[in-house]
């Protein structure tokens, strides 16, 4: 028998806005969402499932991430009880359930303890470069030291875990036999969504949208590719040296455009901005200006004199590398990717039951 939650629309809450006894069950949200079939109440189900407490049901489902926020559902509720966001708001709680360290939901819940967090790792940013006597290229060398370290680390004891967590609560739980086969051959669908996020032009009025998705993806893989790889903070290669502008300008150009949609609310999806949401486009767009300004920085042969700017870059880097990545934000690129590739193995698995029958 399933069990109820009666403290979950409570618990929601903490993750976004959402009043949960303000839907009637109408059925217009699913009427206008793309995703909707006939076997899947889209975003009506989970809706439902929230309004009576079914956390185990949520838990093991991928629906939050089939969701690209087109808001058009929320804009048609009757109710104004904000199903988009409720999506959103599951999204955030599927990551704290994800995630082992528990400190995914402590980030989301608390403003003060991410803040906490965040002032904790400048310190510790400011005190490292006063330990090298504020010496630049000894910095410049343990900071590139970090970049590499911090990749590999997070991936592995963090994130790696969380997918295997996740694969656990949502595909391997639900008991259904999924041959090793249909991991190999779903595998096209998980690159496809990582670096294409297709799925976002199934929602209409979403082409600018998914574009500048698009395009803010090949920034931040190339920038990070540009300065961990290719080094282009000391590099002598031209090309390198205009690739790193490239793509930090890219970056910059185009969280600002985010952020001012954000301050703005223009459009449904930007009416609601929970604390994560903005820590995770404004680090975004300081990490592609100070990069950029720090290489301006290197070629004017100014750096030596103005080491503060790399201090503050390393700042706003070590914080996006251990907190956004791991716990926050960033974190949808990779669990969204998974859900596509993990629900295409199930709809695999099934119809190979099906056929078999
Ligand atoms: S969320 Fe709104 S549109 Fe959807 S069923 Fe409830 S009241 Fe109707
Ligand atoms: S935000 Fe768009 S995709 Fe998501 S549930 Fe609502 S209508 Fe469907």
């Amino acid at each position: 028998m399933a069990r109820i939650n009666p403290e979950f629309t409570d618990e929601l809450k903490k993750y976004g806005a959402f009043d949960a006894n303000a839907c009637y069950n109408c059925g217009n949200c699913t009427a206008v969402c793309t995703l909707s079939t006939e076997e899947n109440s889209f975003p009506r189900k989970m809706v439902r499932y929230s309004v009576l407490g079914l956390d185990d049901e949520i838990e093991s489902s991928l629906d939050p991430w089939l969701c690209y926020y087109c808001g058009e559902c929320s804009t048609t509720c009757p109710r104004e009880a904000d199903p988009g966001e409720l999506m959103m708001s599951l999204r955030r709680w599927l990551i704290s359930k994800y995630d082992w360290t528990g400190l995914s939901g402590l980030l989301y819940r608390s403003i003060a303890f991410s803040i906490t967090a965040f002032l904790v790792l400048a310190a510790l940013v400011i005190g490292f470069g006063a330990f090298k006597r504020f010496n630049v290229e000894s910095v410049m060398h343990y900071g590139h030291l970090f970049e590499m370290a911090a990749i590999s680390l997070v991936f592995l004891f963090i994130l790696l875990p969380n997918i295997i967590h996740m694969w656990w609560l949502t595909v391997h739980k639900k008991g259904i036999k999924t041959p090793l086969s249909a991991y190999f051959t779903s595998l096209g669908e998980l690159f496809v969504h990582m670096f294409t996020q297709k799925r976002t032009l199934g929602c209409d009025d979403n082409q600018v949208r998914w574009f500048e998705h698009f395009i803010l993806v090949l920034g931040y893989l190339g920038l990070l590719f540009t300065t961990v790889f290719l080094d282009w903070f000391s590099t002598q290669s031209m090309f390198v040296i205009i690739l790193g502008y490239v793509e930090s300008a890219v970056i910059f150009v185009v969280t600002f455009d985010f952020v001012r949609r954000r301050i703005q609310k223009d459009k449904e999806i930007s009416k609601h901005s929970h604390p994560s949401d903005w820590f995770f486009v404004i680090w975004l767009f300081l990490m592609g200006l100070t990069a950029f300004v720090v290489r301006i920085f290197i070629d004017t042969d100014i750096l030596n004199n103005n080491i503060w700017i790399y201090l503050v870059h390393m700042i706003i880097l070590v914080q996006w590398a251990l907190l956004i990545v791991p716990f926050g934000k960033w974190t949808h690129f990779l669990y969204r990717s998974f859900a596509m590739y993990f629900e295409h193995i199930l709809q695999k698995s099934m119809l190979n039951t099906k056929s078999s029958e």
